[in-house]
C-alpha cells in the first residue's frame, strides 16, 4: 500500500487568495460596474526593461544557429551572470562575495522552499508573524511541526511582529536552529537598519544557528543607510544564506530568475558536532535536482547590470514607489498608522478592526481589492496590505475612490 507523507495533511488549506477571488467575483456579479481595482496581489505590472529584451532576444538568435546553440549550461549559473552579480550586487556595496558562492536558480519561492532540506528533521525553526507564507509551509511538509492549533501550529517559534516592535520581531526567548527573515518584508514593508540586524547575526553566531535572508525586496530600498544585504554585516558571511530575485527588481515574475548566495566559510553540524560545508552540500542538492536556468534569460538577467539596464530598472522602481507614496500618504491623510511603503513596495494598514471586515468594505464600498493582513498570520490581525504594483492610473483613481467611499462612511457613523 503506498503510502503519503501525512505532514501534508497538516497544511492549513490556504484560503487566502482563493477567499479573496470568491469575494471579488460576487461583487462584481452583484456590481458589474465600475470595474474593481486590485491592489492586492503581489505581482509586477510593468513591461521588462528594454536592454533586457535586447539581450533576451539576440539570445534567442543565438540559440538559432548550430555554432552559438547551447545546451545544458552549468547548474549553479552562467559565469557572465554569477560574476555581475557578485560584483554590483555585492562587492561594490562592500560586501565579500564571491562568484562561486552565488547560485543561479528560477525563483525565490523555490530556493527559500528547498533550502530546509539540508539541515536535519529535528532542527528548532523560528519564523516570523505575519511571514510569507512559503517559510512555514515547507518546513511543516518536511515534517518540522506538530498541527495546525488556534492559528498557528505547534512546535513552530513564532517571532511576532507587531506595532510594538514596528514589526521588525524580537530575538526569540529560547535557543533556535533556522532562523527566516525577510526585508524589506512581504507583507509589512518593514525594514531592518545594520544595527538591529547585527543583533540577529550575533544571535545566530552565539546559537550556532542559521539566518536565511529574503531580500527579494532590496532593489525597493531608498534610504541609503539600510542594508541591502545581510553580508553588509560583520560576521553573516558565518552564519547566513541570502536569497535575491529578479521577480520585483526588473519585472521578471513571469521570466524567471533568482539566486541564493551560500558563503563557503558557512557551517553546519553532524550530530556529533563535525563541521560540514553548507556550500557543499546545496551545491550536491542543486546540481543534482535543478538543471539551470534557460541562457537567454541569464543573459537577460545579466542586461540589468549595464548601465543602461540599471537606469532602466531605477525608473521602474521608482514608477511602483511613487505609487507607494501616493497610497502611504493618502491612507495617512485619511487618519490609518500605516508601516512599510517608504522602502518597499507594501503598505501595511492598521484597519483599526478586523481585516477581513475592512477588505469586505473597501471592496463594497469603493471597488478595491486589497489583501487581508489575517491570511498572513495571527499578527496580521487588524492590517491590510496594500501593493504598490500597479499602473499610476490605477492607483490613483483607488486611492481616489477610497478617500470617497471612507469619508462618506465616517459621516455616517
Ligand atoms: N520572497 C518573498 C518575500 C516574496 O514576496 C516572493 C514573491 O512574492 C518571493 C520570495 C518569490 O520570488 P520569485 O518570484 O523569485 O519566486
Amino acid at each position: 500500500m503506498i503510502r503519503i507523507n501525512e505532514n501534508y495533511l497538516k497544511l492549513k488549506a490556504s484560503y487566502l487568495f482563493s477567499d479573496i477571488a470568491k469575494r471579488v467575483a460576487a461583487h462584481q456579479q452583484r456590481r458589474p460596474e465600475p470595474a474593481v481595482i486590485r491592489l492586492g496581489i503581489g505581482d509586477v505590472t510593468r513591461a521588462l526593461p528594454d536592454t533586457c529584451i535586447a539581450a533576451f532576444h539576440e539570445a534567442v538568435d543565438e540559440m538559432a544557429a548550430d555554432a552559438t546553440f547551447r545546451g545544458y549550461g552549468p547548474e549553479q549559473g552562467y559565469d557572465f551572470l554569477r560574476e555581475a552579480i557578485a560584483e554590483n550586487d555585492f562587492r561594490a556595496r562592500g560586501a565579500d562575495i564571491d562568484a562561486d558562492e552565488i547560485f543561479v536558480s528560477d525563483g525565490a519561492k523555490c530556493d527559500t522552499g528547498n533550502i530546509q532540506e539540508l539541515f536535519a528533521s529535528d532542527v528548532r525553526i523560528a519564523i516570523p508573524d505575519p511571514v510569507y507564507p512559503v517559510y512555514l509551509d515547507t518546513n511543516v511538509m518536511a515534517g518540522r511541526s506538530g498541527t495546525f492549533r488556534d492559528g498557528r501550529y505547534e512546535g513552530i517559534v513564532y517571532l511576532d511582529g507587531t506595532a510594538d516592535n514596528g514589526f521588525i520581531p524580537d530575538l526569540p526567548a529560547e535557543p533556535v536552529d533556522l532562523i527566516y527573515l525577510c526585508f524589506p518584508n512581504n507583507p509589512t514593508g518593514a525594514t531592518i537598519s545594520k544595527e538591529q540586524l547585527k543583533t540577529w547575526v550575533d544571535f545566530a553566531a552565539a546559537n550556532r544557528a542559521i539566518i536565511l535572508y529574503d531580500a527579494a525586496y532590496e532593489a525597493f530600498i531608498r534610504d541609503d543607510a539600510l542594508p541591502h544585504s545581510i553580508y553588509e554585516i560583520d560576521g553573516a558571511r558565518n552564519v547566513a544564506i541570502e536569497f535575491r530575485s529578479f521577480s520585483k527588481t526588473a519585472g521578471f515574475t513571469g521570466t524567471r530568475c533568482a539566486y541564493t548566495v551560500v558563503p563557503k566559510s558557512l557551517m553546519a553540524y553532524t550530530a556529533s558536532g563535525e563541521s560540514h560545508s553548507v556550500h557543499r552540500l546545496w551545491n550536491r542538492r542543486h546540481s543534482t535536482k535543478f538543471n539551470g536556468v534557460s541562457y537567454p534569460v541569464q543573459r537577460a538577467a545579466a542586461a540589468i547590470y549595464t548601465d543602461a539596464g540599471k537606469r532602466q530598472v531605477a525608473e521602474l522602481i521608482q514608477g511602483y514607489m511613487a505609487n507607494a507614496d501616493i497610497i502611504r500618504s493618502e491612507m495617512q491623510t485619511l487618519g490609518y498608522d500605516c508601516i512599510g511603503g517608504e522602502n518597499a513596495p507594501y503598505i501595511w494598514v492598521a484597519t483599526k478592526g478586523d481585516s477581513w471586515a475592512f477588505f469586505d468594505m473597501l471592496l463594497e464600498k469603493a471597488g478595491v481589492v486589497c489583501t487581508p493582513g489575517a491570511g498572513f498570520g495571527t499578527c496580521g490581525e487588524g492590517y491590510i496590505r496594500i501593493s504598490a504594483f500597479n499602473s499610476r492610473e490605477n492607483v490613483t483613481a483607488a486611492m481616489d475612490r477610497i478617500r470617497r467611499s471612507l469619508k462618506r462612511q465616517c459621516h455616517l457613523e
